[in-house]
C-alpha cells in the first residue's frame, strides 16, 4: 500500500480543507470543503479527479462546497447520518463503527459529538492519520455548540489513546490563539511554552501549523490534558470568554 498524499488547502479566513489522494487507485477525497473553487483548482493542478467528499459535521464552513464539487465531478458525498437533515447533499450516511474506503485505504468512523450533536471523525489507522473536523485543534478543542463537556472529555480521552505519531488533521488555523490561551491555564508547562514560541515564529513567517500530532497534543493541549470533564468544561468556559 502506497502512502496517501495529503494536501492542505487554506480557504476563507482560517479554514483548512484537506485533499487526500491514493496514488494506487487514484481515488481522491476532500475533507470538509468549505468552498469549491480553490479545491477544484488544486485537484486540477495535480491532475487528480475528486471521487469523494467526506464531511465531519454540518456547519456551512465544512459543507459549503459540497454541491458545486459534486456538480463538477459527480463525486460521492459521505457524512454523519445523525446530521443528514442538515446536509441535504449527502449520498452515504455513516456513524461510529462504520468503515469508509479511499482506494485501498480504510478509515474507521468515530462518533465525536459535542461541537455538533452528530460530529464524526475519520481514522486511517494504517496510515497513522485522523481527520477530526472541529473536535480537536492544535492546543485546543471545538466549542460545545450542541453537546457537553462530558462528551468532549470522552472524545479527548479517545483521541489521547492513539499513538503519539498519529497526525491530527483539524479544520482551522487556530493554533496561535489557542497557544496564547493555553499558557494561561498551564503556566508551568515547558513543552507548551516552547511550542508557543515555535508557533509565534511560524505564524510570523506565514507558515501553517497543522497537522499536529497526538504526541504534541498530549504534551501541550489543556483540553486533552484535563483530568476530568469538569476541568475540561471549566477551561472551555474560560476560553469562550477570552
Ligand atoms: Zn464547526
Amino acid at each position: 500500500m502506497t502512502a496517501l498524499e495529503i494536501v492542505r488547502i487554506p480557504v476563507l479566513s482560517d479554514n483548512y480543507v484537506w485533499l487526500v489522494h491514493d496514488p494506487e487507485s487514484r481515488a481522491t477525497m476532500v475533507v470538509d470543503p468549505a468552498v469549491a473553487e480553490p479545491v477544484l483548482a488544486v485537484a486540477a493542478t495535480r491532475g487528480w479527479t475528486i471521487t469523494d467528499i467526506w464531511n465531519t459535521h454540518w456547519h456551512p464552513d465544512h459543507t459549503g462546497g459540497n454541491a458545486a464539487i459534486k456538480e463538477a465531478t459527480a463525486c460521492t458525498i459521505t457524512g454523519p447520518a445523525a446530521e443528514y437533515a442538515r446536509i441535504p447533499t449527502l449520498d452515504v450516511q455513516v456513524q461510529g463503527g462504520d468503515t469508509v474506503r479511499l482506494g485501498n485505504h480504510v478509515a474507521s468512523v468515530w462518533d465525536v459529538p459535542a461541537h455538533t450533536a452528530g460530529h464524526i471523525a475519520y481514522h486511517f489507522a494504517d496510515d497513522g492519520a485522523i481527520f477530526v473536523g472541529d473536535t480537536m485543534f492544535a492546543m485546543g478543542c471545538g466549542r460545545l455548540f450542541e453537546g457537553t463537556a462530558d462528551q468532549m472529555f470522552a472524545n479527548m480521552q479517545k483521541l489521547g489513546s492513539l499513538d503519539d505519531a498519529t497526525r491530527v488533521y483539524c479544520a482551522h488555523e487556530y493554533t496561535l490563539s489557542n497557544a496564547r490561551f493555553a499558557v494561561t491555564v498551564d503556566p508551568h508547562n515547558e513543552a507548551l511554552a516552547a511550542r508557543l514560541a515555535a508557533v509565534e515564529a511560524a505564524r510570523a513567517a506565514g507558515e501553517a501549523t497543522v497537522p499536529t500530532t497526538i504526541g504534541a497534543e498530549r504534551a501541550t493541549n489543556p483540553f486533552l490534558r484535563a483530568a476530568s470533564a469538569a476541568e475540561l468544561g471549566r477551561i472551555r468556559a474560560l476560553k469562550d470568554a477570552a
